[in-house]
This record gives structure tokens, C-alpha cells and sequence, in this order.
């Protein structure tokens, strides 16, 4: 026996964790309430989205940004813009979230699904080399849990043999690369706003780019088909109703003023975890970050157990921990080995870094990190208890 909470003992933790989302400031009930009245709720009566836009192509350095529906369509209109057509084959790493595969298929191309670097877990520029036919068009860098990918590499990749790359900024709201926003670097960015992310209103994705081009190409995929300045029911192209609504755009505008704040809580919660982790030498660590990250937005803490667990054994972890009051997340499994992925003839390329991960890394959700910094001891506290029961486990 142990005196882990879940068998009875007291547990390192009764106090909940900051709520998510945040509960609304007065910005945003200003600003909700005033777009609620006016009757403007569309995207086409009023200039919410637009200002949105507006916006984040200015956070990220972009002349461009096109607000929709959610994060899945965004990556699906970039690549569409950037000219990835049926046939084609896109690079996607191995450790994210199944949108990064399905939104190539949507496109009608290949996901060609790619290891991760062993250390810091982002896409490894050498088995993205490794993977590259005449039929690769683009590479999809994640920047995952809130660091930059190693963009410095793939971007020259990219360069070498002519691919667009299309950034997947869904968990890098404000993350800096070399003191440059995400987003900016490649050739599209695209942002969630769906409920888990760091800015959210409930669902949303936007889009940023610098060709003028792909701006009209992009606008054009979100609004029917029509042409900017064009005729309203001229419908040039070939397009969709993927708009986002003024009343989401009312929640995240006013969120940009206080999103380096919020970042800048949850790096000091994820400094103090790491530091913790170190000292105690309980056998778990904080991943660390590509290089060449100059500011973590700190979306998820991926905390590395120093060897695999069986399923067993990782269902044991995350129980235990949310006993003690500490909510882990298991995190993604490899992404080859989802059914949706081998059903969409996707090519997986060996993944066996990936396969590691998701046997030895477990998410701390971003709202644990917007709690004051000294509460992190409790993070350190649970997963000690954890880490030693699971010695002698399961008995
Ligand atoms: C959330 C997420 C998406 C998809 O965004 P939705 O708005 O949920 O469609 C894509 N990629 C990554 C890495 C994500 O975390």
C-alpha cells in the first residue's frame, strides 16, 4: 500500500486550478455585449473579424490574415492557397493532433507522416530530408505545446526543394522564434481558437500569409468563392462559407491585450516546474524546447517520465495524478497509428521517437500553469508520490 490519494491518503491537492477559459474581462463583455446588440452578428455586416485580421497579421508580421471557422479548415484553405493539389504529398510530424492529417486530406493530398526530433519532440528537419519525392509540395511544422519548431532547418529544406510551408500555429498564440513571431516564418500560418487553445472563442481558426495572392486565393476559399471587390453573386472560384462570427471575434479581439500577460504567467508556473523537477530528481523532466525558441507561449508543459510506460501503467499515472489534484494528460498517441490515418492512405514513415513520446510524456494543461508560481511545488508533489508508487506497481 501507498498513501497515494487514490488509495485512500490525503491528497497533495484540494484547491482547484484556474478556471479555462479565463472568466471574461470587461473588454470582452463590453465588446460582446455591444456586437449582441447591434444585430451584426455576421462576418459580412460587421468589422470585428476583419479588425481581428488586422490584428494578428500585425502580431505576426504579415501584411495578410483571414479569420474562419476553426483550425482544422485553416491549415485546409492554406494548403489550398499555396497551390497543394490532389496527388501531392505533405509532410506532417508524428506526435500532433489527427487535423494536421486530415486537413491534407481534405485537400485531396498525401499526408506523409514524419518522425519527431528524440528530444524536444517537434518535426526532425533530417527525417523530413529522408522523406522528400518529386510528389512533396509542403511541409507542415507544428509548433507544439506553445515552442517554435526548428524552423531554421526546415525552412531551408523547404527552400532547397521548392515546398511551401504551411506553419500550424494552433498552440502558439505570441510564441517568438529568434525574437520573430510564429506564423510569419513559412508561407502560411495558421492559429485555433477552438476551447482548449490559449486564446479561444469556443471554436475559431484564423489564417496569416504574405503574398498577396495567397491572401486572395485564401479570402476567396472562405467566402463562396467570391473575388475581393468583386460582384456578390459573381462567384469566380470554386469556395466555401468557412467565415468566423463578429460575436467570436468580440471574445478574442479584446484578448490580444492581455495575451503576453497570460504567457508571461505561465512561463513563471513552467519555470518553476522545471527547476522543481531538476532538484528533486524524481525522474521526470520538462521537455526541452527546439533551439532557436526565444518565447514559449507555454500552451502545454510536456513532462517526460525517464522510461516508457506500459498502457497500464500510464492509465495508473493519470489516475493517481488527478487524485493527488493534479490533472495529467496522457497526450497524443503516434499519429500513423490512428485508424482515420491509415484509412486515408497517408504514407507513415518509422516513427520510433514518436512511439517514446507517447509512452513517456504526459501534458500539463495550460490552465494549471496560469496559477501563481509557487503552486507548482504541487505539481512537483504529485508526481513524486506517482513516480514512487509507480516503483512497486500494481502492487
Ligand atoms: C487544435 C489543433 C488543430 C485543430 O484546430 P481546430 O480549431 O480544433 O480545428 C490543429 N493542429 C493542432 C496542432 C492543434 O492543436
Amino acid at each position: 500500500m501507498t498513501d497515494l490519494a487514490l488509495h485512500g491518503g490525503t491528497p497533495v491537492r484540494g484547491e482547484p486550478w484556474p478556471a479555462w477559459p479565463p472568466p471574461l474581462d470587461d473588454a470582452q463583455r463590453r465588446l460582446l455585449l455591444e456586437v449582441a446588440q447591434s444585430g451584426r452578428w455576421g462576418a459580412t455586416q460587421g468589422p470585428h473579424c476583419g479588425r481581428l485580421a488586422e490584428r494578428f497579421a500585425a502580431l505576426c508580421g504579415t501584411p495578410h490574415a483571414v479569420a474562419l471557422g476553426n483550425g482544422t479548415l485553416a491549415l485546409f484553405v492554406a494548403l489550398k492557397a499555396l497551390g497543394v493539389r490532389p496527388g501531392d504529398e505533405v509532410i506532417v510530424p508524428a506526435y500532433t493532433f489527427v487535423a494536421c492529417a486530415t486537413s491534407v486530406v481534405l485537400a485531396g493530398a498525401v499526408p506523409v507522416v514524419v518522425d519527431v526530433d528524440p528530444s524536444h519532440l517537434h518535426l526532425d528537419p533530417a527525417a523530413v530530408e529522408a522523406a522528400i519525392t518529386p510528389r512533396t509540395t509542403a511541409l507542415m511544422p507544428v509548433h507544439l505545446a506553445g515552442s517554435p519548431a526548428d524552423m531554421t532547418a526546415l525552412l531551408r529544406l523547404a527552400h532547397e526543394h521548392g515546398l511551401a510551408v504551411v506553419e500550424d500555429c494552433a498552440q502558439a498564440h505570441g510564441a517568438l522564434y529568434d525574437g520573430r513571431s510564429v506564423g510569419g516564418l513559412g508561407d502560411a500560418g495558421t492559429f485555433s481558437f477552438q476551447s482548449s487553445k490559449a486564446m479561444t472563442a469556443g471554436e475559431g481558426g484564423l489564417v496569416v500569409c504574405r503574398d498577396p495572392e495567397v491572401y486572395q486565393r485564401l479570402w476567396s476559399l472562405c467566402n463562396v468563392g467570391r473575388r475581393i471587390g468583386g460582384a456578390w453573386y459573381e462567384h469566380p472560384e470554386v469556395g466555401w462559407n468557412l467565415r468566423l462570427t463578429e460575436l467570436q471575434a468580440a471574445l478574442l479581439l479584446p484578448w490580444l491585450d492581455r495575451l503576453d500577460t497570460e504567457i508571461d504567467r505561465r512561463e513563471a508556473f513552467a519555470a518553476r516546474v522545471t527547476a522543481l523537477l531538476e532538484e528533486a530528481d524524481i525522474g521526470a523532466s520538462v521537455v526541452p524546447q527546439p533551439p532557436g525558441t526565444t518565447r514559449d507561449s507555454r500552451h502545454l508543459l510536456m513532462i517526460r517520465f525517464d522510461r516508457p510506460l506500459t498502457t497500464d501503467e500510464a492509465g495508473f499515472v493519470v489516475e493517481a495524478a488527478s487524485a493527488e489534484g493534479v490533472p495529467l494528460d496522457n497526450g497524443y498517441p503516434p499519429l500513423g497509428e490512428l485508424a482515420a490515418v491509415r484509412k486515408s492512405g497517408a504514407r507513415v514513415e518509422p516513427y520510433p521517437h514518436a512511439a517514446e513520446a507517447s509512452r513517456q510524456v504526459f501534458w500539463l494543461r495550460q490552465q494549471i500553469m496560469m496559477a501563481d508560481p509557487a503552486e507548482a511545488a504541487d505539481v512537483v508533489a504529485a508526481l513524486s508520490k506517482v513516480l514512487t508508487a509507480l516503483r512497486t506497481w500494481p502492487r
